[in-house]
């Protein structure tokens, strides 16, 4: 099936060189230059990946993904933040606001499409063999196994569910209510702190390989999981 890809870009020059390279991998590109049209463009059609442009002109690429996570329908969508040389600095601001990858400008439109091939897959949470691979870890969904530097790993089922949606929602913030909701399908019946319980649980299981460090808190937010320490 054809990938949409919204690209949110004030440059024509780049919109156009994208929309361009897009078309000729046999990807759809929706274009728009700021975040009024882009939420226009999604009303219409939810794209599958987009890209977007940190410098915009009114509504910055920075907050424009912040409120594209916070909204229902937009929440799983994969982000490709487009930054200019010296932007790198705000890396962490843009993993916070739930950014799937960057690409420094200026890039090659074929380092870019690797790029968003690379982000879709993760995000559709499969590698081609049915398995998701992230750093030292790997979960095979179909036979609902881990397997960490190669050695399998003794999991229980909650532990396997957070875990594979960790896998499939790196490099991302959840609260624990959203966790909550994700993992345990916001059962009223199951408090925020069983989510602490669980983490810790999984952390333990990941400490013999010390791949633990990939489970991160996020001091007054949540939990995020990590292929950079
Ligand atoms: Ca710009």
């Amino acid at each position: 099936m054809q990938k949409r890809i919204l690209i949110i870009e004030d440059e024509p020059a780049i919109r156009d060189m994208v929309a361009f390279a897009l078309g000729k991998d046999g990807m759809h590109c929706m274009p728009a230059g700021d975040a009024r049209e882009a939420e226009l463009a999604i009303a219409e059609q939810v794209p599958d990946l987009i890209l977007l442009d940190w410098m915009l002109p009114g509504t910055s690429g920075l907050e424009l993904a912040r409120r594209l996570r916070r909204n229902e329908s937009t929440r799983e969508i994969p982000i490709i933040m487009l930054t200019a040389r010296g932007e790198e600095m705000d890396r962490v601001n843009g993993l916070d606001a739930g950014v799937d990858d960057y690409v420094v400008k200026p890039f090659s439109t074929r380092e870019l499409i690797a790029r968003i091939k690379a982000v879709l897959r993760r995000s559709q949470g499969d590698d081609g063999s049915g398995s998701i691979v992230l750093g030292e870890l790997r979960i095979d969904g179909a036979a609902h196994r881990v397997y960490a530097r190669g050695e399998a790993v003794s999991i229980g089922p909650t532990e396997y569910r957070l875990l594979h949606f960790f896998m499939t929602h790196a490099e991302r913030v959840y609260s624990r209510a959203q966790l909550l909701d994700h993992v345990w399908g916001g059962s009223v019946y199951v408090e925020e702190r069983t989510v602490d319980v669980h983490i810790r649980r999984l952390r333990k299981l990941l400490e013999p390989w010390q791949l633990d460090v990939m489970v991160q808190t996020v001091r007054g937010t949540g939990y995020r999981f990590s292929v950079a320490p």
